[in-house]
């Protein structure tokens, strides 16, 4: 009879153990991790407006990683497994990836995969290089209200495309992230209609296309695709230009050498501004946090 009972409750305590592992297990958020669509994209701008429309449903991950220059990028083998890892590939186009992009196409792993090209139907910027007379495409879609606003669309329509039964979710939140946009737009066109100027000085030629937005005009140190140092001749020009338009502030970058702007910077007796091009993470900022601490800078900048 004792003996019945000690195997009565080990009995007992072998059960308790097993379903209080059950609860503990890692297997079941594995579960839930697995219900998340997985999606590569290729820098930290796509993963930010991928998240943004998204949000739960997503598990976005960068072939890129953040604090990565993105214009001068070749990804490993080990990189290229993320994408193999993910139903489809967010990519921000307009030249930004093309050096890699065939390497990804090619790769046997990924013949399922859907390839989303986030500024699908973008007008395009064409922009010169320093160092010759030929033009480039200005990759720099996404930093621009108008830009984020339709890579968002395109990115919102393959999530859909993907993952129909959570359509609704998708829809939802790229109208709460364009409305946040389209705020932007209405605030800053008031704005920088009665902007006492209209010129700024940039490290990086990032910003072409939010300077398109609101009819200013970008001039800058570097060119758009990073492409070598600015000659002597281009940065007397610049030093004449930020005179003859009282440019007082010259900004940098993230990832860009700020040495070139701070002596043009001390030459013409301006201050240099940090501002974000949105190529890795803005420090603690949401895209949209990002996007207006540019434009209050470039404000506070044509004002001053
Ligand atoms: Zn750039």
């Amino acid at each position: 009879m004792k003996k019945n009972l000690i195997i009565g409750f080990l009995l007992v305590m072998f059960l308790i153990v097993v379903s209080g592992c059950g609860k503990t297990n890692p297997s079941s958020s594995q579960e839930q991790n697995n219900d998340k669509l997985p999606v590569a994209v290729s820098f930290q701008a796509m993963k930010e407006i991928t998240e943004a429309v998204g949000k739960d449903h997503v598990e976005v991950n960068c072939v890129i990683p953040d604090g990565t220059e993105p214009h001068d990028f070749q990804p490993t083998a080990k990189d290229l497994t993320i994408i193999s890892k993910s139903k489809m590939f967010i990519y921000n186009g307009l030249g930004l990836e093309k050096s890699w992009l065939d390497k990804v196409t090619a790769a046997d792993d990924n013949k399922g995969l859907t390839l989303v090209e986030a500024s699908k139907e973008a007008t395009p910027m064409m922009v010169a290089e320093d160092n010759s007379d030929s033009k480039v495409t200005d990759p720099h879609f996404w930093l621009s209200v108008e830009g984020a606003k339709l890579e968002a669309k395109n990115i919102r329509d393959a999530l859909i495309a993907a993952d129909g039964k959570n359509k609704a979710d998708y829809e939802k939140n790229y109208q709460e992230f364009a409305g946040k946009l389209d705020d932007l737009k209405k605030e800053y066109t008031e704005k920088f209609q009665n902007s006492k100027r209209h010129d700024f000085v940039t490290g990086h030629a990032a910003f072409g296309y939010l300077a398109r937005d609101f009819n200013l005009k970008q001039n800058s140190v570097s060119d758009a695709l990073l492409s070598g140092e600015p000659s002597a001749k281009k940065l007397k020009e610049l030093t004449d230009y930020c005179r003859q338009n009282n440019v007082t502030t010259i900004f940098v970058e993230d990832m860009v050498n700020p040495k070139i702007s701070e002596t043009l910077a001390t030459e013409v007796n301006a201050k240099t501004v940090k501002i974000y091009t949105l190529e890795s993470s803005p420090d603690n900022l949401d895209y949209i946090s990002a996007l207006r601490y540019d434009l209050d800078k470039i404000y506070e900048s044509l004002n001053s």
